[in-house]
């Protein structure tokens, strides 16, 4: 049996709403779910990867295309050694400015610096939840499911 990992984050990489509202939507999001379980509000003063299901879904370039996973990897490491919040980048294969949170993967995966996690937490949200949850976070918000 796998494990469903319900994120939710920002959809703002580095945003950083204040921490009642984080507190907030943590509350909220336990309310909503109750069969959810090893709840965690996860906080960084730098963008956290986030990645979606199976972990090892592909990245393209989101000019021309190209797959670029293993270019993905070595920017992530490059980041952890340097600075994290430094998210523009510019594309291998076609020399483009853009940001890592802004690649075209395949799946939801992407950066935050705020994220809820619960695991197996039943269904995705409605759109109404997801409503309630950018109005206690006060930002917009995303949901990245993860399987371990
Ligand atoms: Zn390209």
């Amino acid at each position: 049996m796998s494990d469903n990992v319900m994120i939710v984050t920002t959809s703002d990489p580095l945003a950083m709403p204040p921490e009642e509202r984080r507190i907030a939507a943590f509350n909220l999001l336990c309310e909503l779910r109750p069969e959810g379980w090893n709840e965690e509000l996860l906080v960084s003063d730098t963008p956290v990867f986030f990645s979606g299901v199976e972990a090892a879904g592909s990245v393209y370039c989101p000019f021309c295309g190209t797959e670029i996973d293993d270019w993905l990897s070595r920017e992530l490491c490059r980041l952890e050694e340097s600075d994290p919040s430094m998210l523009t980048t510019v594309t291998p294969c076609c020399n483009r400015q853009t940001s890592l949170n802004d690649l075209d993967y395949d799946g939801e995966q992407g950066f935050g610096c705020v994220a809820i996690e619960l695991w197996n937490p039943g269904d995705d949200l409605e759109p109404a939840e997801l409503q309630q949850l950018e109005a206690a976070l006060g930002v917009p918000v995303r949901v990245i499911w993860q399987r371990i």
